[in-house]
This record gives C-alpha cells, structure tokens and sequence, in this order.
C-alpha cells in the first residue's frame, strides 16, 4: 500500500530510504550552554561534512539539526551521484578567469572521489553503485554530450566515458525515448539517507556534538558568535550556516535572500522481476535527462524503480505526486506493466539565481561561513563545499576564495516574492527550452 506523509512534516517523509533505513543512533535535544571552536547550522551532507572535515583537523564541533540528521535534502534526493559543480560555469570566466574555471572543473571531479572516499574507508553501507548516463532527448543536448565529453577528455577525467546513439542506447536503457546518452563510470548511485547517518555516526566517533530538534533560532555576532536554540546556546570562534533551503530568511536574511526553495518530488515502484530490470535498466546506472524539467531514475538495491522529477517553485506540493509522476514514468517505459506505487515523497532543493553553489562567508564578520544553493547537484558538491570551508578555517582559502569572490544576486520583494518570481522565471527557462 502507498505509503504518504506531509513533505514538510517534523518527522522525515515515509520515503522508500526511511523504509530501508541502517540501524542508527538518535541525537540529544541541546539543553545547555557550551562553547566550541566552530558551531554548524543543519544536519545535512553540507553541515555533517563540514563537521568531519573540521574534527579531523583538530577542531572542536557542535551541530545543531532543527529535526532529525538527514532530515532535509540529502535525506531525500535521487541518490544520484553525479560528477561537476554547478552548470554553465563558463558564465564566470570574466569574475575568475581560466584558472577559476579549470579549478571549479577538477572540483567537480575531486567531489565524486570525497563521497567515495567517506564510504570506503568509514565502510559506511550506502548502497554504492558507479555508472550514471546523461539522456539526450533533442540535437542540442547531443551536441552537448558530444561537447562535454571531449571537454572531460580534455581535463583528463581518468573515468570511463562512452557515447551511445539511439542504434547503441540499448546497451545502457531499455526505452525508445531518447536519441543518445553518455554514461560516466566514476559517477553513479547510492542510498543518500544512509550515507548521511553514516556519515553522522563518523563525526560523533571524531567527537562531534550533535544535536537534533535542535533549531538554531538567532545568532548574535561578533567575536565570539552565539547561536541560540530554544533550550540552549552555543558559543564559537566559528560559525557554518549549512542550511540550504530549509534555512528560511529570518536566522540570516543575507544568505536566505539568495536561495529560493523549490519542491522536487520521488516515487518507488513496488520491487521489479530481474527480467523487467535486466530489460529496463540492463546495468544498473542512474538516468537523468538533459532538460530543465528533467526526469531522474534509477534502481534501488532491492530493485525498485525509482523515479524523480516535477519542480515546483510555488512552495505548494502536488496533491497526489505518484499520479503526477506517472504518465513521466511511462513515456520512458511504455513496456512495463502498471506497477504498484510502495513509496512518494518530495524535499527542497536550493536554488540560486546562477545555480552555483554559494560558498563563503558573511560579508560583515570574518568568522561566519556558509555553503548552499547546489541547485539539485548536490550529493557531491556539499562534500567539496565541506572540505573548502574547513581549508579556509585552516589557512588555505585559494580554493574557497575562488567561490567567495563569485556575486551571488539577491532575489528582490524578501521571501513572500521569491516564488512567484522564480515560477515566473522558471516558466520562461523552460518555454526556452521546449522551443530550443
Ligand atoms: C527531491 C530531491 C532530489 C534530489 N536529487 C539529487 C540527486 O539525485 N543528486 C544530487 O546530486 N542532488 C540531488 N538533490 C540535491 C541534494 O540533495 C542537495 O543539494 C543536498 O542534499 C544539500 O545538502 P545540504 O546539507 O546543503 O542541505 P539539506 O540536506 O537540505 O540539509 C539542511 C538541514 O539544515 C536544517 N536546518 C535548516 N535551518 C536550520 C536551523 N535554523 N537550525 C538547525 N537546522 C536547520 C534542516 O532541517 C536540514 O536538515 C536533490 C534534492 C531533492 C530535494
């Protein structure tokens, strides 16, 4: 039977990775005041990341997660793990030239490699699986693979690469509704749910504090910045807002006011016959198209089909996302039989009006940092933004100071315009895209 809760609840949704969740330790409440070299705002890969990477150089960490570890985002998404940062990078080459973009280009390489790095040597159980394709559903986005694929060539990307054609793209998909793809040996897939409880449990044993349902509801800045809950207080020398796009605009309206959230919706069939996998996925990579509105899918480790997409920036969740997703589902596969749906769920994704990951630190303080907006690329990019903060708080800001120096544009009219004017903008993208 279909499991739904509320997207938005307290509790994490009944998602198909709750479902199949690791044993895992529960977090106190923080119920005191204690003073720490850095305190970190939200339990997501950003914050617990960051945590790791800073307890690893010695440094004493709290985090505080307003619900539950993994709660928000990376608790919920595709489980896609995809190589780059950001999209269009080129656009900043006048803001940091050609050793910026190189730089960013190697980042988005390295931060496939952290993920699974964290996994090997922590053995954490998250379902890793690599091989990932690109879908081409127009000529353009083939010219884009071909131009992607000489690019990663070009950087000397040390993955296997291969082009398929619509004659070839049967080795790779089951379906008809695509003209080409790329797959990408060093990207793939994993159980994200898992990896960020995993990746909790290894920063406690590094020492980390950390807190659930525990929101951070003000910060006093100064030297020494003060991060208050509703029961307790944290002091630090530093602070790392990693809240993404559950932050909200009153903690920091600085960084709230340039993020926009914008729902993202899933749904998990009932488990599939190893002939309709074999058939549909032959081995067992993750998809995702190359429009804006794109489709994402992948098998699950007990051979589920799950199945992404449905962007909304109206801050409303459709009212029934299985039936929404559907009719997506069964342009890809049109063979498949109608199949139960088990699991529906959705989450925010963070989106900045250049859709790079915002990385850097509060214009009016020297000890306020802060990484978000990975616009739905994020399972590996939080992980490099972790590791450039922790560089920045240890002397060796040239990585970070290359994000820091990019202008991230505030949204106008404060959060009750936000989404109307992403809407808005969204729409137009996407017209642009289906004429194109
Ligand atoms: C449905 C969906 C599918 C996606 N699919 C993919 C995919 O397949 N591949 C990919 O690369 N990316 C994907 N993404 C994007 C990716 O999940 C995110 O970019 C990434 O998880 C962001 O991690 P984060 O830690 O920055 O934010 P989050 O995981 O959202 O964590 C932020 C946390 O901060 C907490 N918080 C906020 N405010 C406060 C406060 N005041 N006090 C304390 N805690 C606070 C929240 O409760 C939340 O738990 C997807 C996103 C969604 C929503």
């Amino acid at each position: 039977m279909l499991t739904k809760t509320a997207v938005h609840s307290d509790n994490y949704p009944a998602s198909l990775y709750v479902a199949t969740v690791n044993k895992h330790e529960n977090y106190p409440i923080l119920q005191e005041a204690i003073e720490v070299d850095v305190a970190i705002v939200g339990g997501g890969f950003s914050g617990i990341n960051t945590a790791i990477e800073l307890a690893q150089q010695g440094f004493s960490v709290a985090l505080l997660e307003a619900h539950q570890i993994g709660w928000g985002a990376s608790g919920r998404n595709g489980g896609q793990l995809i190589r780059g940062i950001g999209h269009n990078i080129e656009q900043f080459r006048s803001q940091i030239g050609s050793e910026g973009i190189d730089a960013i280009t190697r980042m988005g390489f390295e931060a496939v490699d952290i993920v699974k790095e964290r996994i090997t040597t922590h053995n954490i159980d998250c379902d890793l699986r690599l091989g990932y394709c690109d879908l081409a559903l127009k000529p353009k986005h083939m010219d884009g693979i071909q131009e992607d694929y000489d690019d990663l060539k070009r950087m000397g990307y040390r993955h296997k690469l291969k082009i398929y054609d619509k004659s070839a793209i049967h080795e790779v998909i089951g379906s008809r509704h695509y003209l080409g793809a790329m797959s990408d040996m060093g990207s793939g897939h994993l159980h994200p749910l898992n990896l960020a409880l995993g990746e909790a449990a290894v920063a406690k044993q590094l020492g980390v504090q950390l807190y659930e349902h525990s929101a951070a509801l003000s910060i006093t800045k100064g030297a020494k910045p003060v991060v208050t809950t509703a029961q307790g207080q944290v002091t630090c020398q530093f602070l790392v807002l990693a809240g993404n796009a559950y932050i909200g605009h009153k903690l920091e309206p600085y960084i709230g006011g340039k993020i926009l959230p914008a729902g993202s919706y899933l749904m998990a069939t009932e488990p599939l016959t190893s002939s309709q996998c074999a058939d549909i996925i032959p081995q067992n990579m993750a998809f995702a198209d190359l429009s804006i509105a794109l489709d994402y899918f992948r098998l699950s480790s007990d051979n589920r089909l799950i199945f992404g997409g449905l962007c909304t920036y109206s801050g409303k969740d459709p009212s029934d996302i299985s039936a929404s997703l559907l009719p997506n589902l069964r342009k890809v596969f049109p063979q498949l039989p109608p199949l139960r749906i088990d699991y529906e769920w959705g989450g925010m994704i963070g989106i900045g009006a250049n859709r790079l990951p915002q990385i850097g630190r509060l214009p009016d303080t020297h000890n306020i940092y802060f990484a978000q907006a990975y616009a739905g690329h994020g399972v590996n990019a939080t992980h490099m933004a972790a590791k450039l903060i922790a560089e920045a708080l240890t002397m060796q800001a040239q990585r970070f100071d290359i994000f820091d120096s990019i202008k991230h544009m505030t949204f106008p009219g404060g959060p009750a315009l936000r989404s109307p004017l992403l809407a808005a903008g969204m729409l137009y993208h996407r017209l642009l895209d289906k004429l194109s």
